[in-house]
């Protein structure tokens, strides 16, 4: 069965209210129905040792006999409690007897009892008893008082009253108990129901493609809050995953459409006899289709690293010896372009993922070499500054300028877009550049000045985790 919380809450609490009020009643009933069974027992047995006593004293010893009006005055006074008293002399002679003075009130009177005992106690085994106190005179019995009552216990009318008015107010308790668990139920209920249904409304929505969806308001169950803010989140790393998607979708359509156009054009032109189909047309055809090989390259490359969750496969390695080598493979094409290369630093080792490093090094070595004009200097120094490693590339280039600084490590950003298109550039290297910095929670600056130099510094932890 599929119940909602507010009605397992509701439900909850009206148990939990059910079993304390039964439970009490339980247990009030039957230890105040001891206690006063006992109260009641005790008390007959006091009454009666009373009128015992009250009698006895209206035996004058001196002429042995009895002051009849007085016994009969408390005989009255006793029947009027419920208690019928027989007195009688040492030879068994009654003085006075409640029964024959007035037989017919103490039949009424038992019967009221019996009534009274039978409506509480349906199966209640008991009825009139009597029972004799001996009078003793110089250690032999003189005379004898018999009570009759009605035993062991009787209740009156007004115990009757008493116990009623108790379960009736036992009853008010449990009723007025329940309404409360109900009424507590609810709120709690609503109080939990409320920002869980905002919670389920909102997934709701960010499942059909609203991320922009949050939830909002602050609840007092600590759970709730850890919930809709890991919601929150979660609907934020949606929203940005569905940006980059749609940015690179763009990005990718922006940067085909140019060399696409072109070779139609160029196409189009040849094939209606505009122009004539020759080599160097061809060939412009040609590069123009290595460039968009070239941007697909590129692109699988950022597909590789530009990633949020960029597996790591990390070794230990000394770090200045793989600089080394990249700029020795490098050395050509920098002798080539007319630009000296320089290189500072001693061994460091670290912990990180040797490939990617490489692919960091070699993106910035080559953005070095390819800004810089015939007759510029490039510097590399590696530093062991404690717990990181401090790469550096400084070269006397073109520079960037303050407006393109804070996008170039944007995907397909191009300070100057004409010059580097014919460059080949796509903008695409320091975007993997950073994504693997990032990775290795390691941080990049660069510090430029236009027409004069730029310098990428690269801070990599010694022991990434
Ligand atoms: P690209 O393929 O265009 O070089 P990058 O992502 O590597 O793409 O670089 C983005 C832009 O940053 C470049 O187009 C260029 O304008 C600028 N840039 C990068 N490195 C340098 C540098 N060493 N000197 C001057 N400009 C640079």
């Amino acid at each position: 069965m599929n119940y909602s919380l507010r009605t397992k809450l509701s439900l909850s609490y009206i148990l939990l209210g059910l079993i304390l009020v039964a439970g009490i009643s339980i247990l009030s009933n039957f230890l105040l129905e001891k206690q006063f069974r006992d109260y009641i027992i005790r008390e007959q047995e006091q009454k009666n040792k009373e009128y015992v006593n009250l009698i006895s004293r209206q035996y004058n010893t001196a002429n042995s006999s009895w002051g009849k009006g007085v016994v009969e005055n408390i005989g009255l006074n006793a029947l009027e409690q419920g208690v019928i008293v027989k007195v009688k002399d040492a030879a068994g002679k009654i003085v006075w007897d409640a029964t024959t003075h007035n037989s017919g009130f103490c039949v009424q009177m038992i019967n009221h009892m019996s009534k009274n005992m039978f409506s509480r106690y349906p199966d209640f085994k008991g009825g009139y008893v009597e029972k004799s106190y001996p009078i003793t005179h110089n250690f032999s019995n003189v005379r004898s008082v018999e009570i009759g009552y009605y035993g062991p216990f009787y209740l009156t009318d007004n115990d009757l009253v008493f116990i009623s008015t108790l379960n009736k107010m036992l009853i008010s308790i449990a009723m007025f108990a329940l309404i409360l668990a109900l009424f507590l139920g609810t709120i709690m209920a609503k109080h939990l129901s409320a920002p869980i249904s905002r919670v389920i409304n909102s997934t709701q929505q960010i499942a059909k493609g609203y991320f922009d969806d949050r939830i909002n308001g602050k609840s007092n169950t600590r759970e709730i809050n850890q919930l809709t803010s890991a919601i929150n989140d979660l609907a934020d790393i949606l929203q940005k995953q569905e940006r980059l998607r749609k940015q690179l979708t763009s990005d990718v359509a922006h940067e085909l459409r140019t060399p696409l156009a072109t070779l139609q054009s160029h196409m189009e032109a040849m094939i209606d006899g505009i122009w004539d189909t020759d080599v160097e047309r061809l060939k412009s055809c040609h590069d123009e289709i290595l460039r968009i090989g070239r941007m697909v390259q590129e692109m699988e490359k950022l597909a590789k690293y530009d990633s949020e969750n960029l597996i790591l496969n990390k070794s230990k390695f000394q770090f200045f010896e793989l600089v080394q080598h990249i700029v020795r493979n490098f050395e050509t094409e920098f002798v080539n372009r007319g630009v000296e290369i320089y290189l500072n630093g001693n061994q460091v080792e670290i912990n990180a993922d040797r490939d990617k490093i490489s692919q960091v090094v070699v993106n910035l070595i080559s953005n070095a070499l390819k800004y810089t004009n015939q007759d510029g200097k490039v510097d590399i120094s590696v530093k062991d500054i404690g717990d990181e490693v401090e790469f550096g590339i400084k070269d006397t280039g073109v520079g960037i300028s303050e407006q393109d600084l804070p996008y170039i490590f944007e995907r397909f950003y191009r300070a100057d877009k004409s010059r580097n298109r014919l460059s080949g550039g796509s903008g695409i290297g320091l975007a993997i550049v950073k994504a693997i910095v990032r990775a290795h929670k390691g941080r990049i600056k660069v510090i430029s000045e236009v027409n004069k130099s730029s310098e990428f510094i690269v801070l990599l932890p010694k022991q990434a985790n």
